[in-house]
Order: structure tokens, then C-alpha cells, then sequence
């Protein structure tokens, strides 16, 4: 089977600046694909590549096993680029919006319009586009991208500047679009979206991917302890030190006056002892998250 996306070394700089530095990657048709990175780390520059909005300095791209670049006529039906809110047409309703840009791939009107209930924005079809919340903007613009029904949809950071609340929404719909066959390569900068919603992600950083995996399996690679947190008072960190060696229960413990912190390897006996201790008011455990595989990747803190 032809991989929906394969690129080989792919370069780019602009002037100084080498935004993409040698980045390989290959997508399966119907993965949910994340390429997580800080901003700058040359993830956007990567996807337009992909897109054939952008032609690389170095190394070669396919989209089911042609090239983007030059453009590809061939390849316009099937992919859909979700473009940035502010592209919108001026002063158009959001029915006239997806009725415009259906009408660049000869969907009816019918077709395009149905594609806003899709999305949760049948309600606002007579309402201008720049009268939507960013929720809904971005809501639109995925319903842009979809209206011609492509194969491959590229996202680029969707989720930004969204509430928690149209977050998740907007996380449910692409998860619908991706359980639909679709492949879905989205970009982010939130690495619990990139945990949550994708089959594979591409660590970038500085124009390089650094690894790709499952996050579950990028997680569980770094073998970090479990941390576990308690409301401080109950028991002091010199009291659990001594509790906790007197089992052989290897543990590092720290109070910051607020909680208790305990990250071990073995949080059965752990949870046991605070239990006995009638520690545990305020609990908390937290294994390791993408935000430890970054640091352990790049040997410092991810920035937002
Ligand atoms: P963000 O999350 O901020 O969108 P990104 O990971 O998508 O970042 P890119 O937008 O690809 O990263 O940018 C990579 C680097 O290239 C950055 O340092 C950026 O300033 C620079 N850059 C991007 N586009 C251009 C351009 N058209 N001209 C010059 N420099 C650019």
C-alpha cells in the first residue's frame, strides 16, 4: 500500500534561519499524525512542503506517491489544507464562505452547505464570519478544508487560542473526521492534544524531528517514575524518608510546604504507606507525559 505522505531530508532556510533541517517522515493512510514542536521549530514550514505551497531547498516529498511540488493538480482533490481563520472571504456569511470555496472544486452548493451541519454550524450559516467565536471560526475553516471530501487533511495548529471547552469540541470532531478513513497530520504546540488525539507523533525541534512514535510508547521508553502528591501536613518528608527506607521502597521525597511529593518507581507499596499514615487528603498521581520525553529529548523545558 502507498504511504499517504513520504518525505526524505526535506530542507528549507530562509536566509539565516534553517527552519527545516533534514526532516524524513512517513504518514500510513488513515493515521492521525502530530507533528508537536515549540513555536519556531519549523512545523509549519514542514506541512506546507507536504502541501506544495512551499518548495524545499533539499530532499523529496510524496502524497500518495506523487510529488506536491510543483503543483499538483492531480493531487488538489484529494488533500485539504485547513486555512488560517483570517483567510476567510470578507464580509461573507459562513454558508457563503463554504458555498465560495466549494465552488472552487465544483461541490454543489447543497453538498457544501451540508458539510457546516457536519461540523456543528448549521445554526450559523447566515451569521459573518467574522461574527464567529474562534471555536466556530475554526470549526469553518476545518469545514473549508473538508468540503471538497479529500483523502489527507493538513491542520495546522487548530486548536489555538481556543478555550479548554472548544478545545475538547473541536478535539471530538477530529476524531470523527480521522474514524472516517481520513488521514489527519495535524500540528501543535499542546502536547496533551498531541498525547490525546494522535496515533503517532513527530517531535520536532529546531527544524529536525527528534523521534516519532506512538506517545504511549515515547512515554513509556523513558521508564520515569511515578510522582505522587498529598497535601502537605499530614506527614512530614523527613517522617516519609524514614518510613519509606525502613521498607526498602526506593523513593525521593520533597515538600514545597503546599504538598508532599513522593516519585518512585513502586507506587504500590507507596500509596500503601500513605494510606497507613492517613496521608493520602489531596492525592495525586502522575505518571510521565510528553513533556518529560521533550526534556529527556532536548535535555530542557518545553516552552509555550
Ligand atoms: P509556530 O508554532 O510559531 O507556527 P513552527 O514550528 O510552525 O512555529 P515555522 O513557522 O515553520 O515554525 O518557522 C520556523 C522558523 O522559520 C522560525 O524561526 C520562523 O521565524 C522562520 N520562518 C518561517 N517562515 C518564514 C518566512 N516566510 N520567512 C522567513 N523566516 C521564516
Amino acid at each position: 500500500m502507498t504511504a499517504a505522505i513520504a518525505a526524505e531530508g526535506l530542507r528549507k532556510r530562509y536566509g539565516e534561519i534553517q527552519a527545516v533541517d533534514g526532516v524524513s517522515l512517513e504518514v500510513e493512510a488513515g493515521e492521525f499524525f502530530g507533528v508537536l514542536g515549540p513555536n519556531g521549530a519549523g512545523k509549519t514550514t514542514t506541512l506546507e512542503i507536504l502541501e506544495g505551497l512551499r518548495r524545499p531547498d533539499a530532499g523529496s516529498a510524496e502524497i500518495f506517491g506523487l510529488s506536491p511540488w510543483p503543483r499538483n493538480p492531480a493531487l488538489l482533490p484529494r488533500i485539504g489544507v485547513q486555512l488560517q481563520a483570517s483567510a476567510f472571504f470578507e464580509r461573507l456569511t459562513a454558508g457563503e464562505q463554504i458555498v465560495t470555496f466549494g465552488s472552487l472544486y465544483g461541490v454543489s452548493s447543497a453538498q457544501a452547505v451540508a458539510m457546516l451541519d457536519r461540523v456543528g454550524l448549521a445554526e450559523f450559516a447566515g451569521t459573518r464570519a467574522e461574527k464567529l467565536s474562534g471555536g466556530q471560526a475554526q470549526r469553518l475553516s476545518i469545514a473549508c478544508a473538508l468540503v471538497h471530501d479529500p483523502e489527507l487533511l493538513f491542520l495546522d495548529e487548530p486548536t489555538t487560542g481556543l478555550d479548554p471547552q472548544a478545545r475538547r469540541n473541536l478535539w471530538d470532531l477530529l476524531r470523527e473526521i480521522n474514524a472516517e478513513g481520513r488521514t489527519v497530520v495535524l500540528t501543535t504546540h499542546y502536547l496533551d492534544e498531541a498525547e490525546i488525539l494522535c496515533d503517532r507523533v513527530a517531535v520536532m525541534d529546531h527544524g529536525r524531528i527528534l523521534k516519532t512514535d506512538p506517545p504511549a510508547t515515547l512515554i513509556r521508553e523513558l521508564d520515569a517514575p511515578t510522582r505522587l502528591t498529598v497535601e502537605s501536613g499530614a506527614l512530614t518528608a523527613e517522617h516519609a524518608r524514614e518510613l519509606l527506607a525502613a521498607t526498602g521502597t526506593e523513593a525521593e521525597v520533597q515538600d514545597d510546604g503546599v504538598s508532599l511529593a513522593i516519585a518512585t518507581r513502586t507506587p504500590g507499596p507507596v500509596l500503601t504507606l500513605l494510606a497507613e499514615q492517613d496521608a493520602l487528603r489531596g492525592l495525586e498521581v502522575r505518571g510521565a507525559t510528553l513533556e518529560d520525553v521533550f526534556l529527556q529529548l532536548t535535555g530542557r523545558e518545553y516552552r509555550e
